[in-house]
């Protein structure tokens, strides 16, 4: 298909607000780092997103990645700035970063940030903190640093294994868990927990990505789903992309679509949440070429 296919673009792709603004404010932290009284370097507090072309952007520009690990910490680190990520971090390690006198840089997502003060508020009135989501992933480790000894449950058979039940307690969910699975371990739990207080912490940038790809139905033979071959919500998108178009593909960049999706009379466009607006309007530009 030579310079005639149509392209569609998902209504909603790409960044969402919580890594939009963690990217901005790694950006500002490096503009920053070289004008006094700061200096460099910039570290993030493990990778900043899921996404090896942002990494890399943010890598020439001088940004480091700690490894999460305080051993790793390298000798010239007092007075470095250091990015909190959007998932949030531990008050310990917050903490342990501050003796260190890192200056810290606090881009945790304002929903993350949200369940974080609601776990320790709720852990603060006796109440039990259960935690739903995966227990590895930063978001719930920073959370579950803010009500020590809450519970993490990472799916509905887990519910069901509990065997010691709280007379009261809270529910909190990881932001990206799929609201079937939360409502799961949500109905368990309220057979077994007298007081069950559920909030719905989901955050709906997965939701909205997902609605706008299943948008693209009927309009577009197929889709490419553009973002990090490590990003979860992009792994998402193309699952449902393969189950609803005769075609889709997951690339990282412009240099991976393939020959077929060229051929296509119509084709779609979706992005994950930690994709940077400028790998899309790449890949889009490399499709108008001829
Ligand atoms: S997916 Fe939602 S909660 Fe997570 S960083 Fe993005 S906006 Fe924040």
């Amino acid at each position: 298909m030579k310079g005639d296919q149509r392209i569609f673009r998902a209504k909603i792709m790409g960044y969402c607000m919580g890594v939009r603004r963690a990217v901005e404010v790694t950006e500002n932290a490096l503009a920053d780092a070289n004008r006094p009284p700061f200096s460099p370097p910039v570290y993030t507090y493990g990778p900043l997103i899921h996404n090896p072309v942002a990494l890399a952007r943010l890598s020439a520009r001088g940004a480091r990645v700690l490894s999460g690990s305080f051993a790793d910490i390298p000798a010239d680190f007092a007075g470095a700035t250091v990015v909190i990520r959007a998932h949030g971090v531990p008050p310990v390690e917050r903490l342990e970063l501050v003796k260190r006198n890192a200056r810290l840089v606090d881009a945790t997502c304002p929903r993350v940030l949200s369940s974080q003060k609601r776990a320790k508020k709720w852990h603060d009135a006796g109440f039990a903190v259960i935690l739903a989501g995966d227990r590895n992933h930063g978001e719930i480790a920073g959370i579950a640093g803010y009500a020590p000894g809450c519970i993490v449950l990472e799916n509905k058979e887990d519910a069901e294994r509990l065997v010691e039940y709280p007379a009261r307690a809270v529910l909190i969910s990881q932001t990206t868990i799929k609201q079937s699975e939360y409502d799961a371990i949500a109905q368990v739990l309220a057979k077994k927990i007298p007081d069950l207080r559920v909030f719905h912490t989901i955050c709906p940038a997965t939701q909205e990505r997902q609605k706008a790809l299943e948008d693209l139905v009927g309009l577009v033979e197929g889709v490419l789903v553009i973002g990090g071959k490590n990003s979860a919500n992009t792994q998402r998108l193309f699952h449902t992309a393969q189950n609803l178009f005769p075609h889709a593909w997951h690339i990282e960049t412009p240099e991976e679509i393939p020959a077929e999706a060229r051929e296509l009379a119509a084709i779609g466009l979706t992005a994950g949440a930690s994709t940077p607006d400028e790998v899309i309007a790449a890949v889009e530009q490399a499709l108008q070429k001829v």
